[in-house]
């Protein structure tokens, strides 16, 4: 008793009994995650090493988020790991409280037995052979996955090819995948190269005429029917948050028929804007029709423009179309919180959020589960190599349990429905809002 009230006094929820019932059972859910970015086996990025391409431990920072807010030095042209690692350890130093940096932390002490804080040179060249042998074939990135970070099944959006949907996601019984829409919303004309995520070559591959704006919704539903047709993908994805603002108006099709086919210089800004919301509400339609849950990516991007407010009358507009809003809407956890609040067709993803900002994930959580039922709130690792997706599903499963500890030690919730919510949270919520996951599940528990 003194010494949990010694811990509670000292602020670190993690020293109590209540923290260790609620995460021990977290842990064990078979996790169902939203979203990541796992290219299949051969086209993961690789540095050329004098042995040959190589996943190292410069591709894994490279290819994390620490990579947003610090320096990952370039591969060195002498291809050797101590040259990179002289020039690449002091970024280090400055960014170890970021939570970009300490969500990857799980992997090199669990995996490599290995404390980056306080990582020798010796370490790391140990390390990062280490990382090249088990990068050797793709059974050390499913275990991990599976085994290690206990996934069940990953929503998978393949950014690198989005409609090469027989070829672009890994072959592995652990997926299932978006169609990422971003690029059909701006397609009035061919000319942006945008390569297999580019309509103009899904038409051209499958024989189809694109002459006029009619004909691109032929294609936009060739798409579709193409994405059920390869039986893993379960929704959408939109990442226009990227490129322009969230809010997206209620635009009549005579609009979008004017700007289709002019190329975009021959466009004012506002008639290209027309054309996009026209698409996005066309999306947003088409993904109640198909049954395809619209995950949005909404907060910290371009930042201005994407405060998931900006998306109230498109979800209003749409209530047959479940939405779900990514990454919680970071900063703008509340404004996220009070749309899932007022829209019953609104959905909190929280994947992304415990590598933005840890502190601010944790007390999203408790606000949510305050203003929304916790059925209501997903989650997803959103990394590309297994360890960040290793690292970012122990993140959150602590960061979820100290969420909901602390309202049990508070006395706001009991125990057995915090340990309730961690279940759904981690895994129950996505089936229920993908129900589509359910015929894929193969773990016997
Ligand atoms: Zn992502």
């Amino acid at each position: 008793m003194i010494a949990i009230l010694f811990c509670l006094i000292a602020g670190d929820v993690k020293e109590t009994e209540t923290y260790r019932h609620i995460r021990e059972s977290i842990d064990q859910v078979s996790a169902i995650d939203t979203h990541d970015h796992l290219r299949p086996f051969e086209l993961l990025p690789r540095d050329a090493t004098p042995e040959g391409p190589r996943v190292t431990l410069r591709s894994q920072w490279a290819g994390s988020y620490f990579s947003w807010t610090s320096r990952v030095e370039p591969w060195p042209d002498d291809r050797f790991f101590d040259t990179w690692w002289n020039l690449a350890k002091p970024v280090f130093k400055n960014a170890r409280a970021t939570s970009f940096y300490r969500y990857m932390l799980p992997a090199w002490q669990d995996f490599y037995g290995i404390n980056f804080d306080t990582i020798t040179d010796e370490q790391a060249r140990q390390l990062n052979q280490q990382i090249v042998s088990n990068y050797a074939n793709a059974q050390w990135q499913d275990d991990v996955i599976t085994e290690r970070a206990r996934i069940e099944l990953m929503v998978n959006d393949p950014y690198w090819g989005r409609l090469d949907l027989d070829n672009c996601f890994p072959k592995t019984r652990y997926m299932a995948g978006v169609l990422n829409v971003t690029t059909l919303v701006t397609g009035h004309h061919s000319s942006r190269s945008m390569g297999t995520s580019s309509p103009y070559w899904f038409a051209e591959k499958n024989g189809m005429k694109l002459d006029s704006f009619d004909d691109y919704l032929a294609v936009v539903n060739a798409i579709f029917d193409k994405a059920v047709a390869v039986r893993i993908v379960v929704g959408l994805k939109s990442t226009q948050a990227y490129e322009r603002t969230l809010y997206f108006e209620e635009v009549p099709k005579e609009k979008a028929t004017q700007a289709f086919g002019k190329k975009p210089a021959e466009l004012t800004e506002d008639q290209q804007k027309h054309f996009e919301d026209f698409m996005f509400w066309h999306l947003a339609s088409l993904a109640a029709k198909y049954g395809f849950p619209f995950q949005i990516h909404t907060g910290q991007a371009r930042v201005q423009g994407s405060n998931p407010m900006l998306l109230a009358n498109l979800i209003q507009g749409n209530p047959r179309t479940k939405f779900c809003l990514f990454h919680g809407g970071y900063p703008w956890i509340g404004e996220t919180g009070v749309l899932a609040q007022r829209f019953p067709n609104v959905w909190i993803d929280s994947n992304w959020l415990p590598q933005l900002n840890y502190t601010m994930a944790k007390r999203a959580y408790q606000e949510w589960l305050d203003a929304i039922p916790s059925n209501r709130i997903l989650w997803g690792a959103d990394n590309a190599y297994a360890e960040g997706i290793y690292g970012a599903t122990i993140t959150t499963r602590q960061c979820l349990a100290e969420a909901l500890a602390e309202k049990v030690i508070r006395k706001e919730i009991r125990e057995e429905d915090a340990i309730h919510i961690g279940r759904q949270v981690m895994r129950e919520n996505a089936l229920e809002v993908f129900p589509s996951l359910k015929t894929m599940l193969w773990r016997k528990e």
